[in-house]
């Protein structure tokens, strides 16, 4: 009999490693409420027409996995003595209540992601919109249509269009400004050819609450991207403290009450709640992760350095102990790339495989307008403008891993570059 290897979570960590394991080494199961696993760097170029939502995601259940098993449910817990998983079936709009179940493990993979953290805002989790998955990309794209097409009936006051078409971006990161960039070159472009009169009353604010956007690059950088949002008519409002969000409406420590159509929550993470249950050495303060040695092996709780048999956490649920990294899909692949390598040689005895080494790649960011920046190094400064867009728009071919995605890609961007895009059909 294979050995069980079971990964829990189907997103950039897990996914990368069902789609690469040796099926016929082990016999895998991937736990997971989601059957497909989101580009979450492509979300906002779907959500705004640059390509299809169906190419910003990928199925977990693929010809070249049948032998593997997907099971759509929520790990709620583990016990580690017994090597077992508790699962709960994930049916968001079911009512039906359906018996939770047992999975065995032999290897397990602890990759679950996080979740947004709205820092307890109130009012943020009904009224905003976050951005995670493609259901998100879709329901910001359709709120905007919403929007617009409720600014255009003709009894309605220009004030009250005003706030209709106020599009607010909490998060000055790097997914913030790229939902930014985005929304405002389709507003720019397609949106005024169908929306005359209507589309140039849109208006986008970011809101944060640091001292400056993207501030994972150097000043000169950011300062640069800051200035170039604001020749565009963004509102840059840093050291922004949200108080509460309303359905039409958000409140700001600084400016009171501002009206909006849609507010896009893009800051912020926090643990899945299956991580405030198992008994694993996790990180003390913040975002809880689970600390692993660093060949990925995950510690249990306590003191002393045990190593929980045959168990790895990576991705953003997972960190090394001394040796902390952002939590990026960067790094989740990375990290899903030496495990599964390790993996397919028979795993054995670990200690013998080098320890996990990351590979700090440039970041690049769109600013809009085909402008954006790369961050730079010792030697270089970094790079700003149309090189830098180029450099992002790469990026996105890279980040699909799917040939036939990657080829849909820049077929619909030639597409959209002779037609322009195919952006109210939806
Ligand atoms: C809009 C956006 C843009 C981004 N852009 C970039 C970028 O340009 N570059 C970059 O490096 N990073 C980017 N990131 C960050 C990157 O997406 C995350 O770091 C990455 O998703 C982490 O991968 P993961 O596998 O740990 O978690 P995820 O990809 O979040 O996947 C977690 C999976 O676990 C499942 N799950 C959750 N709880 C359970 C449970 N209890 N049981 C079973 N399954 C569970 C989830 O449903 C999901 O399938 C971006 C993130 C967002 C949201």
């Amino acid at each position: 009999m294979l050995p069980r290897l079971v990964i829990i979570g189907s997103g950039w960590a897990g996914f990368y490693i069902a789609e690469k394991i040796d099926s016929s080494k082990y016999d895998v199961t991937t736990l997971s409420p989601r059957r497909t696993s989101a580009y979450t760097p492509l979300l906002a170029s779907a959500a705004c027409g640059v390509f299809n939502f169906y190419l910003a995601e990928d199925s977990v259940r693929s010809k070249a996995r049948v032998k593997q098993h997907f099971i759509k449910s929520n790990v709620i817990d583990i016990d580690f003595a017994k090597k077992v998983c508790r699962c709960a079936p994930a049916f968001e709009d079911d009512d039906e209540q359906l018996p939770e179940f047992d999975v065995e493990y032999d290897i397990l993979i602890i990759a679950p992601g996080c979740i947004p953290n709205t820092f307890g805002t109130p009012g943020v989790e009904e009224n905003a919109v976050f951005m995670k998955n493609v259901s998100d990309a879709m329901k910001v794209r359709k709120i905007l249509f919403d929007l617009l097409e409720k600014a255009n009936l003709p009894n309605i006051s220009p004030e009250r269009v005003k706030e209709l078409l106020h599009i607010a971006v909490v998060g000055g990161g790097p997914t913030g400004i790229e939902m930014t960039a985005e929304l405002d070159d389709l507003a720019h472009k397609e949106l005024k050819g169908l929306y005359p009169g209507v589309a140039d009353k849109l208006s986008i604010a970011i809101h944060d609450v640091a001292p400056n956007i993207l501030s994972a690059y150097d000043q000169k950088l950011y300062e640069y991207a800051n200035q170039q949002l604001v020749n565009r008519n963004i509102k840059v409002h840093t050291n922004s403290h949200i108080e509460k969000v309303e359905k039409d409406c958000f409140y700001t420590k600084e400016d009171g009450r501002i009206g909006c159509g849609m507010l896009i929550w893009a800051t912020g993470n926090k643990n899945v709640p299956l991580l405030e249950k198992i008994e694993v050495r996790k990180t003390p303060k913040g975002l809880k992760r689970v600390i692993t040695d660093s060949r990925l092996r995950v510690y249990q709780a306590g003191d002393g350095d045990v190593l929980h048999d045959g168990v790895f956490a990576l991705g953003d649920a997972g960190d090394i102990q001394n040796e902390s990294l952002p939590t990026t899909a960067e790094v989740a692949v990375q990290k899903a790339k030496y495990l599964v390598q390790i993996l397919n040689l028979g795993g054995g005895n670990f200690q013998q495989h080098e320890p996990f080494k990351y590979e700090q790649k440039r970041l690049v960011s769109y600013i809009g307008q085909r402008d954006g920046v790369i961050a730079g190094d010792n030697e270089h400064e970094g790079w700003t403008g149309h090189r830098a867009w180029l450099a992002w728009r790469g990026s996105n071919i890279t980040w699909n891993r799917n040939w036939r995605s990657r080829i849909m890609i820049v077929f619909t961007w030639i597409l959209n570059s002779i037609f322009g895009k195919e952006i109210a059909k939806i």
